[in-house]
């Protein structure tokens, strides 16, 4: 399922399908707020969940 983050900076949150969960957070260090353009760190419990998406389905 999608997860939201909230962002370090402003706060706002940014819903991250499982598409850019498998093909995004999983490689890039960061994520980008939509709102302020802060970076974000990916956690590790992220990246986690993350690979976890990548290999539940077939993208
Ligand atoms: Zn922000």
């Amino acid at each position: 399922m999608p997860v939201l983050m909230f962002c370090n900076k402003c706060g706002t949150p940014k819903k991250l399908s499982e598409y850019v969960l498998s093909q995004y957070v999983t490689k890039a260090p960061h994520i980008y707020c939509d709102q302020c353009d802060s970076t974000n760190s990916v956690t590790e419990e992220l990246r986690q969940y993350a690979f976890q998406v990548k290999e539940s389905d077939n993208w």
